[in-house]
């Protein structure tokens, strides 16, 4: 028996239509540094609009060519979010923290037609120019230093003289909804990166999914930060989930360091934002630094890696925001699992589920298989590498203009689940905790030691800002963890006799004081017996611990 429903297909030019027309008032702002300027969504749709023309009309952009962008957040950055999808094309958002090669190798692998770029990010683009074959067209968005391109092959345009004069309506196409709409490359931490293509459908589905009260439930009544980067798995879903509900928009542009960042907070009162643990690290320390009224943020999403409990607390108690604790990969559009506590816990009683990486929606189905191969129960006990399968989970990674899809054994099991990488446990109820991935798992004698506990009770340790714990070679036991500690400034004082700490006698920081804390909470046999403080954790292009760096300091003998 046939359905008797309409087969309408879910497009991104029908969020770009909704939000633009229902909620034509709704802001978006982009900080200036000293201020703001500011936009509306009916005013960014009119200007989706002129984009669509320009880059059809003028730079002969096609149905399914890459568009690439090379931006920070900021109001021209979401009218290309919406504009080159809603007319056929392809979105390609470029991570501008990559090694130079490796930005290269993906505007290659996608043969990006289009480059749009901030002024202020020509410097990191114009010496790759000569290496990108397929780039025609180069449209510099914001000031610039534009001498910088002077003799390169591609065309070079102004965004505002492109869009000038051009219609301010557009027909956006009736395309099939499982047309490709946005191109994302994993950071690619291991080998390089990987392409997944997210659908008009898949997009349009998770925004749905981002507004419930499953997940970040965000209104018109909200003005949201995406301080996560728009190369970040589409900033977390944000934009495309604000244009849903009407959510006014705070774009950081490139204003992204703790002290810009809590100025914008108190000046234009968000009441979200979203961004990885490290972000939220540095900002509490810089207001503990210098207070600023952030009053008026309620929650934060964190996610992108495992947040540290205590990273949780402090922000609860000292300045009531409610951190929100979010797992999922750019493979995942992203969000998988999203931590709220059961209904009616409160307090102390809903702190085991707040820091755990939450349960799935519907549409995101996990199982979870045991080295063994066999499907491990949810029982909080049982656990294996997390798969996941849904409508907004890739099936594939892109394999490049002249290739098909490709599909690694490794990543995608043979009933076409994606293996995530990552270990942990599932509760009855339906609560996941990721205990590692599967590559920075420590493996002591047949025993597995997660790195991400033991990180999380070290950074519960006054004196200590940041820790990363790796596996190192050991002839006894395979693997035995190595602690990388970063002190807060007055412990690193006071460890170096030029200071004081208020949290007892210097020293307290010291490896067998350390060691000592964490013997306290964790069996005896997974203390580490190397340790080294360290300046600060490397970080990855977008801010999680680089523990692929860590073991390679380590065996070049740099961190003994
Ligand atoms: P990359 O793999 O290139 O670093 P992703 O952003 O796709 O980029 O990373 C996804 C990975 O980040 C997940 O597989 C997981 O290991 C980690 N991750 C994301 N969110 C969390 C979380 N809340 N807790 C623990 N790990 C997380």
């Amino acid at each position: 028996m046939y359905s008797t429903m309409q087969d309408v297909p879910l497009l991104v030019s029908r969020l770009l239509r909704h939000g633009s027309t229902v909620h034509g008032d709704s802001p978006v702002v982009t900080w200036t540094g000293d201020g703001a300027r500011r936009r509306s969504y009916g005013e960014t749709g009119a200007r989706c609009a002129q984009l669509a023309h320009a880059l059809r009309d003028e730079l002969r952009i096609q149905d399914g060519d890459r568009v690439a962008t090379l931006m920070w957040n900021n109001a021209e950055h979401l009218e290309a979010y919406f504009a080159v999808p809603s007319m056929g094309a392809v979105l390609h958002t470029l991570n501008l923290r990559l090694p130079p090669e490796q930005l290269a190798w993906v505007v290659n692998h996608a043969a990006d037609r289009v480059v749009l770029v901030n002024g202020t990010l020509l410097p990191l683009l114009a010496p790759l120019l000569p290496k990108l074959g397929s780039v025609e067209h180069v449209v510099v968005v914001g000031q610039g230093d534009t001498s910088v391109l002077d003799g390169c092959r591609p065309a070079v345009h102004d965004y505002e003289e492109l869009l000038a004069d051009r219609p301010t309506e557009y027909p956006w196409p009736h395309l099939p909804e499982t047309t490709a709409a946005a191109l994302c490359y994993t950071s690619g931490t291991t080998g390089d990166p990987k392409g997944v293509v997210y659908s008009h459908r898949s997009i349009y589905l998770h925004s749905l999914h981002v507004n419930t009260v499953e997940a970040m439930a965000l209104s018109s009544a909200d003005l949201a930060v995406p301080v996560v980067p728009m190369f970040h798995v589409n900033a977390w879903g944000l934009p495309h989930a604000a244009f849903l509900g009407g959510v006014g928009l705070l774009m950081p542009d490139r204003f992204l360091q703790p002290g810009p960042l809590a100025d914008m907070i108190e000046a234009e009162r968000p009441t979200y934002a979203a961004a990885v643990p490290t972000i939220w690290q540095g900002l509490l320390g810089e207001l503990a630094a210098r207070p600023r009224d952030i009053s008026s943020l309620r929650r934060v999403t964190i996610g992108g890696s495992a947040c540290p409990p205590s990273l949780m607390r402090e922000f609860q108690e000292r300045h009531g925001v409610t951190v929100e604790h979010a797992w999922g990969m750019t493979e995942t559009s992203p969000l998988g699992s999203y931590a709220h506590p059961p209904r009616g816990l409160t307090g102390e009683e809903a702190w085991p589920y707040r820091v755990s990486q939450g349960r799935f929606p519907a549409s995101v189905e996990p199982r979870l298989i045991g080295p063994d191969g066999t499907e491990q129960p949810w029982d909080g006990v049982g656990t294996g590498e997390l798969e996941v399968r849904g409508p907004w989970i890739a099936g594939a990674y892109y394999g490049g203009p002249d290739a098909g899809p490709d599909r690694p054994a490794d990543r995608f099991s043979p009933d076409g689940w994606l293996r995530t990488g990552d270990v942990g446990t599932i509760t009855a109820d339906g609560y996941l905790t990721i205990t590692d991935r599967a590559k920075d798992v420590i493996k002591s004698g047949g025993e597995w030691i997660s790195s991400v506990e033991l990180e999380n009770h070290l950074m519960a340790h006054p004196g200590v800002a940041e820790a990363a714990v790796v596996a190192v070679p050991d002839e006894v036991w395979g693997e035995r963890p190595l602690a990388a500690v970063v002190l807060t400034p007055q412990d690193t004082a006071a460890a170096a006799g030029t200071g004081t700490t208020d949290r007892g006698p210097a020293g307290s920081t010291e490896p067998g004081a350390l060691r000592s804390f964490l013997a306290e909470r964790v069996p005896r046999w997974q203390l580490p017996e190397r340790w080294t403080t360290i300046d600060e954790v490397p970080k990855t292009s977008v801010g999680k611990f680089d523990k692929k760096l860590l073991r390679a300091r380590h065996a070049a003998g740099e961190l003994d």
